[in-house]
């Protein structure tokens, strides 16, 4: 993305990126925080409609802090070039979340993220630890929709379809929710959520021809609830042996983008029946896969297949 011109002739980038501050924690469930971020900048935030699952990118101090966002460079035309330049010590770590909730107006507005926290040892990265700790006042870097500007980041795209399945771990309950509030009133459909545990479990505006089951997990290996109740719906049996093996870790298929670069028909015809959207760790999500487009024939088109993270890998920026 360029930079372009304002009305009074100042080079303005064509989405925020911007140090934030934390306005507000709160501990929802054992498994996660709610943070309020906010920035005077963040009164040029917005989007051309509905959020759905709208994604940002956080930025999280590195051993050498943020870097200066308000640096000409990074707030240029060239700022992606002077962005990758840096050396990853002084970039920050870059994490991707969604936006659960937009609240307040002009400079008062806070972007809200619902952060899944994972302490266990080995299995916490720098987006968990920070957000285990995040207190009124610290600050995290940030890239987000800037009013009047395409950013992109919003996959959720059901069309004329009658009917969602809308299927995630803890990781994609934010987008889930949000998508949840955005549907229309006679939205029908079901909804499959994993989450660590009993107490996990949200209370979330689900319009009423919309099912939604929560699936705590209490131990068991995760994905394997969230699979077995989606492939019963199809009449398929879920096999604790199959092998899955993830190709891609950042596996990301939907009707417009592969990442395995399958072939996308280009200005296909809008379909109706069943659009699937399914997101969380890469393994629950590439069996689903497998199995909704092979076994059960779910059209290529009316499928979004988005793995949210990975066990085992730290995600890259
Ligand atoms: C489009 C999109 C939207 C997302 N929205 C959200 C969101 O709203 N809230 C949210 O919390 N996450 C969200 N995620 C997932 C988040 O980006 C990843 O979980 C990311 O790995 C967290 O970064 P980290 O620095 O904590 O861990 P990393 O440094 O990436 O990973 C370190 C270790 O932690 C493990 N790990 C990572 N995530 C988890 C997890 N959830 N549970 C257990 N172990 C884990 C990894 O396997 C690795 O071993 C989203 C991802 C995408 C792609």
């Amino acid at each position: 993305m360029t930079a372009t011109t304002s009305e009074t002739g100042t080079p303005v980038l064509p989405l925020i990126l911007a140090e934030v501050e934390v306005r507000r924690v709160e501990r929802l469930t054992p498994a996660f925080v709610r943070i309020e971020l906010g920035a005077d900048a963040l009164a040029d935030f917005g989007v051309d409609g509905p959020l759905y699952d709208q994604r940002i990118k956080l930025l999280f101090p590195g051993p050498h802090g943020l870097p200066d966002l308000n640096d000409p460079a990074l707030q240029g035309p060239g700022w992606w070039q002077a962005w990758q330049a840096m050396p990853e010590e002084t970039r920050g770590c870059v994490r991707t979340y969604t936006i659960r909730d937009v609240v307040g107006t002009g400079t008062d507005t806070r972007i809200v993220v619902d952060f899944v926290l994972h302490l266990a040892e080995g299995a916490t990265g720098p987006g968990s630890l920070w957000a285990a700790e995040a207190k009124i006042g610290d600050r995290i870097g940030l890239l987000a929709p800037r009013k009047g500007f395409p950013y992109g980041g919003i996959e959720f795209a059901p069309g004329v379809a009658q009917r969602l399945l809308l299927v995630g771990d803890e990781t994609a309950v934010p987008a889930v929710a949000s998508i949840l509030e955005d549907l229309p009133d006679d939205a029908a459909g079901k909804v499959y959520l994993e989450v660590p545990s009993d107490g996990d479990v949200l209370d979330l505006r689900v319009p009423a021809g919309v099912q939604l089951a929560w699936l705590p997990r209490n131990g068991a290996r995760h994905g394997e609830r969230a699979c077995k109740a989606v492939l019963a719906l199809f009449n398929l049996q879920y096999d604790a042996d199959e092998q899955v093996e993830v190709i891609d870790p950042d596996l990301w298929e939907t009707p417009t983008y592969s990442s395995s670069g399958e072939e996308i028909e280009p200005g296909s015809e809008p379909a109706g029946g069943l659009y699937a959207w399914v997101a969380g760790e890469a393994a629950m999500v590439t069996r689903l896969r497998r199995h909704l487009v092979r076994d059960a024939g779910l059209d290529r088109k009316q499928v979004a297949f988005m793995g949210y993270w990975r066990i085992g890998v730290a995600m890259k920026s």
